[in-house]
């Protein structure tokens, strides 16, 4: 506390962001990085970009990144916004499309960023709960609303939403902005981009962290109907005209131009979840159902605190949330082949000798 904040600092809850270890020697499941490379395009194009150009400002439009957006998804360039780190995208989308009179709506269960950037921006809303199978049911969205938004995949539960319901979603809301956050589509969900040339209340939100394995560069993007992505551009260029970096942009570009290397890891991470799940569940865990780069388990009898403290004495970090609802599970990220059988080791002797 200090006397010299301002009343808006004083009433901040921040968001805890998933621990960063200083030292190397840990198995990291905790923060649903990609467990594989960045591909050695993006790396070599980072390191072209790595040069005495640096002495200019970048380009304030990121065209670059956003034409490989674009390429990518069949999209006009105006239909794209990038920022740093889909953070700063979300961030940009509160203050200039969901605020309003009526509430915002988002599940009860859901990624835990979106109340701040509530408290932030003085924004009223509303949670929505989960069904009892963790699921968002989109009829219970059918209340007065001034925007809705929520991860598809969700986050933490992992659990996937289809095209059809989301769809249904924008049908029934023809005068709120819908926001699907896509952090984790690529790792077996449904994207809504198809849908942006037909709904002009739509917006999606990606990040090359996780599918891309890029996580240390902070890139993100929207894509929305132009209209919106205007919005987007006078937010950003009232705070910050120049937030994508002259590496982070060629170096996204280059990952995202890369699709042999992107699908291939992907493929590699959604073979090893369905192992995983499998060998959890011999262990007397129930895994819900993940379509993302990490599963969302409750063992039937250990207490889920308890197990990540005994993961972490093995060198092994997994998140738990003390939440209501959800503080008897783990989220556990992907990893290689190699880190899951170490988990599957470490749980096996934890549980068999307590
Ligand atoms: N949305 C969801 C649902 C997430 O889990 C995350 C990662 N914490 C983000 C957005 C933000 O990702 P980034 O800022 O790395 O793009």
């Amino acid at each position: 506390m200090s006397q010299f904040w301002s009343h808006i600092v004083h009433d901040l809850t921040p968001y805890i962001p998933g621990e960063q270890p200083k030292t190397n020697n840990l198995i990291k499941l905790n923060t649903n990085e990609n467990p594989y490379p960045p591909s050695a395009k993006a790396i070599e194009a980072i390191q072209g970009a790595t040069d005495e150009a640096l002495r200019l400002y970048p380009d304030p439009n990121s065209d670059v990144l956003k034409q490989s957006i674009a390429n990518y998804y069949k999209l006009d360039v105006n239909q794209v916004f990038v920022g740093n780190g889909s953070d700063e995208v979300l961030a940009h989308i509160f203050q200039g499309l969901l605020k309003h009179d009526k509430p915002l709506l988002f599940p009860d269960i859901s990624y835990s960023f979106y109340p701040v950037y509530c408290g932030l921006y003085g924004i009223d809303y509303k949670t929505v709960s989960l069904n009892e199978k963790f699921e968002i049911d989109i009829e219970d969205y059918n209340q007065d609303n001034g925007a809705i938004i929520f991860p598809n995949p969700n986050a933490p539960t992992g659990i996937g939403l289809a095209l059809k319901n989301i769809e249904a979603l924008l049908q029934n809301n023809p005068n709120s902005v819908v926001v699907i956050d896509e952090a984790y589509i690529d790792f077996g969900g449904e994207s809504a981009v198809p849908l942006i040339n037909t709904y002009p209340n739509l917006v999606v939100v990606q990040t090359v962290s996780k599918s891309r394995a890029l996580a240390g560069l902070r890139v993100g993007f929207a894509m929305a109907h132009p209209d919106l992505i205007q919005g987007l551009i006078r937010i950003k260029d009232s705070f910050n005209s120049y937030p994508m970096d002259r590496l982070a942009t060629f170096g996204a570009a280059a990952a995202i131009d890369d699709t042999t290397y992107f699908n291939h890891i992907c493929q590699k991470v959604m073979r090893t979840r369905e192992r995983l799940s499998v060998q959890l569940e011999q262990l007397g865990f129930e895994v819900l159902p993940s379509q993302a780069n990490f599963v969302f388990a409750k063992h039937s009898t250990f207490n889920a605190s308890q197990l990540a403290q005994a993961l972490r004495d093995k060198n092994i970090i997994v998140r738990h949330f003390s939440a209501p609802r959800i503080s008897d599970h783990l989220r556990i990220s992907i990893g290689t082949d190699a880190e899951i059988a170490q988990l599957i080791k470490s749980l096996t002797s934890i549980i068999s000798n307590t």
